[in-house]
Order: structure tokens, then sequence, then C-alpha cells
């Protein structure tokens, strides 16, 4: 199973917002849709950060509530890790798991064309495992 498999069943919408959208918009944006975090993107598209729920509660913790007002490209990840729809789920799996994140935008070309999230992943694992369960019981009823 591959990130291209993931995105057919999941869909290819993903949460975008300029660089400039305050950190309160974010939050917003993350309530709205309830998602864990926003692809940030200028205007051609190009994605120039990526921001998740904990850089939102970190940000707070350190400068406290009025930091909501400050651009988003103050206080998002700048050096995205982005992978590929060829990409395995096990290869995924092992780059979340080594960079302690829980989201990938998938590009392709230098496009972003969708995003995969951990629990995604593990969504796709458990409807693997069901169904290779319900082959094999198959096999065995059928002889
Ligand atoms: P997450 O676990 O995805 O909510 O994010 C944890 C931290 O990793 C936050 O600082 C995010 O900005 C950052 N992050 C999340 N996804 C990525 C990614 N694909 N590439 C780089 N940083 C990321």
């Amino acid at each position: 199973m591959n990130v291209a498999a993931i995105l057919k069943l999941k869909g290819r919408d993903v949460i975008t917002a300029p660089p400039e959208t305050p950190l309160l918009e974010i939050a917003r944006l993350l309530g709205t849709h309830g998602i864990g975090c926003i692809v940030v993107a200028e205007a051609d598209g190009k994605v120039s950060g990526i921001v998740s729920e904990r850089d939102i509660v970190r940000e707070i913790a350190r400068a406290g509530a009025s930091v909501l007002d400050q651009p988003v490209e103050a206080c998002m990840t700048k050096s995205v890790v982005s992978c590929r729809e060829s990409d395995t789920m096990d290869q995924l799996m092992g780059e979340m798991t080594a960079h302690r994140f829980r989201h990938m935008p998938v590009v392709d070309r230098g496009r972003l064309v969708g995003l995969v999230s951990i629990g995604d992943v593990v969504r796709m694992r458990i409807a693997e495992a069901e169904m290779e369960a319900a082959a094999m019981r198959e096999y065995i009823a059928t002889g």
C-alpha cells in the first residue's frame, strides 16, 4: 500500500493559509476543520512551511496569548519534510517516527497534491489487517 492509495480513499483536499495569516486565524481554521495542522503556502501554491497545534501551544506558553496576533510565518516550521505518492506506508511511518511529527504533505513536481496524517496511516493499516483476516477466514472456511 502506498501514499497514492491513501489519497484515493481520503481525498486530496489540503487546508492551506498564506504566511501572513495571524496565528488566531490559523487556530480558528484548525478548530473549524477539526484538523491538527495547516500547510502554509504562497499565492502561487509554493509550500513555505507547516504549522501544527503544537507550535501554537508552544508559542502561547513561551510568550503569552499576544502571539495570536503574529503572522504564522513567525512560528511555523520552515524545513518541511514531504513525501511522494509512490512512497510506501512503511516509509511514511519511518519518517514520521524518526522526525516525531504526525503530518506529511504529499508533493508532486513541486506542487502540493495532498496531506497524510498519522491517523490516516493507522486507519489504512487497520483496514489492511481486517482484509487479510477476512481473506484468511474465507480460505480456511472453503478449504
Ligand atoms: P505534529 O506532530 O505533526 O503536530 O507536529 C509536531 C512538530 O513538527 C511541529 O513543530 C510541526 O510544525 C512540525 N511538523 C509537522 N509536520 C511536519 C513536516 N511534514 N515537516 C516538517 N515539520 C513538521
